[in-house]
């Protein structure tokens, strides 16, 4: 990197789905964007169920054809199993738009994160591997740059402005203190890897599995990976999946396989193939989006909840709409939070509408089944919250039928008023 004073438009740390998007964008807008990631690639992540209204996002960075020709399955569709075992048809995404982008892929993320940055490499971004970012740089409030360990090396490098793209790690908003959990979504998970285990044939083959455990203190996902492998976690309460149940999570685990014939049966011929992993407390969001010469994406801005597979497409938007963003300002020479922030408020409005989807997907009064024979009129706005299409406030009248069941809280008021464009 040799002497970088004005050589980067742009830090992006964290090379995931988000900030390997943002740097993808920026390099495409002919930007100087320096990417550091702590880990060496491939490495292992958890999230391989991917939106179909990731499309666009794909499209744009030119990720499609390669994951066209990728080994991932096809995902078509999600389907829900009720505590008491009962299966809801497969929301098959292609029956409500018979096109391309109702379909996407089931991945696995150390292949997925791993062809995303390398697409971004080919866009023109710079990568460092290895490079652990310790600090954010500030002159008054501004970030001028990072602290950073390169090649075994601590140094600082500068830039107009800084992506925090580092997922859960969150270092900006730890290091600005802007993080809080999400009360209501006290949540813990244990998952691992399973081959030879049984996945519906034919269209729903792909599908994403949500089956509620038995005494609704939890659920597990499904997912369907390459190499006849699945995905299956476990999620509840930490005080559930953790108190007075011993220290190995691979016995939790099984424990709650027993519990819950609808897993059961497609897990009990299969092997374990991969090691057993514990998350907790993923549920957080960032009082602020942006400040001065500095942008939040991703998980490093909030994530909601496993449930519905929609951290790696907020990751995705978020990361284009802030390249485009700091694109727009540094064309301006004015990076001031309001500036950056001018992608906040859409963004913001449509992680509200799937942070309600889950509130409701928890609320034990509400069902979806229930809430269709009563309401079959909303059934399109539906799928069109299992796809993803949160950027459009229409589909939000759902939830003035939904608050039947549901008592949503008020949305989350932000530190920061954003200007729209
Ligand atoms: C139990 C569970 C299940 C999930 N299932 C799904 C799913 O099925 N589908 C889905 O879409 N989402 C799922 N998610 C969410 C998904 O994993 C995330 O939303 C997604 O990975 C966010 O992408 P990101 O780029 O923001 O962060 P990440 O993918 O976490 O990437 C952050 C990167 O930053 C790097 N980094 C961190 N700190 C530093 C530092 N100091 N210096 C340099 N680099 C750093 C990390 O090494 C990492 O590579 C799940 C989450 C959980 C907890």
């Amino acid at each position: 990197m040799g002497s970088d004073a004005g050589k980067y438009d742009c830090i992006v740390i964290g090379g995931g789905p988000a900030g390997a998007t943002a740097a993808t964008v920026l390099a495409d807008h002919g930007r100087r964007v320096l990417v550091l990631e702590r880990h060496r690639f491939p490495r292992h992540h958890v999230g391989e169920s991917l939106m179909p209204q990731s499309y666009a996002t794909f499209k744009r960075i030119g990720m499609l054809e390669k994951l066209r020709a990728s080994n991932s399955p096809v995902k078509e569709s999600v389907q829900f199993v009720s505590a008491s075992g009962r299966e809801s048809q497969p929301f098959f995404f292609f029956d409500r738009d018979p096109a391309e982008w109702s379909r996407t892929w089931q991945v696995r993320r150390d292949e997925f994160d791993q062809m995303m940055l390398d697409n971004a490499a080919d866009h023109g971004a710079e990568i460092r591997f290895g490079a652990r970012v310790k600090s954010i740089l500030f002159d008054g409030d501004r970030a001028v740059g990072v602290r950073a360990v390169v090649d075994g090396q601590e140094r600082e490098i500068r830039a107009t402005v800084v992506v925090d793209a580092t997922g859960q790690s969150a270092l900006l908003s730890r290091q600005l203190d802007l993080r809080y959990p999400d009360a209501r979504l006290k949540k813990a998970s244990i998952y691992s890897y399973f081959k030879g285990a049984i996945r519906d044939e034919g269209r729903n083959a792909g599908a994403t599995i949500i089956i509620h455990t038995p005494d609704r203190n939890g659920w597990f996902w499904f997912i369907p990976l390459s190499d006849d492998t699945a995905s299956v976690g476990v999620v509840a309460s930490p005080s559930y999946l953790f108190s007075g149940r011993g220290d190995d999570p691979s016995a939790t685990l099984q424990e709650e396989f027993e519990q819950c014939p609808a897993i059961m049966r497609r897990v009990e011929k299969a092997s374990r193939v991969g090691n057993v992993f514990v998350t907790t407390d993923f549920s957080c969001q960032s009082r602020r989006i942006t400040g001065d010469g500095w942008v939040l994406v991703g998980d490093a801005f909030g994530f909601l909840d496993p449930v519905y597979s929609s951290g790696v497409f907020l990751a995705l938007v978020s990361g284009e709409w802030a390249a485009d963003a700091i694109h727009d300002a540094l064309d301006a020479d004015d990076v001031s939070a309001d500036r950056l922030g001018r992608f906040g408020p859409r963004f913001m409005a449509g992680m509200q509408l799937m942070r309600q989807m889950v509130y409701a997907f928890y609320d034990p009064r509400f069902s979806f089944a229930t809430f269709l024979k009563s309401h079959p009129e909303h059934h399109d706005r539906l799928v069109r919250l299992l796809i993803g299409d949160v950027f459009n406030d229409e589909v939000g009248e759902i939830f003035d039928a939904m608050g039947e069941w549901v008592d949503f809280p008020d949305p989350i008021v932000m530190e920061q008023e954003q200007a729209g464009p």
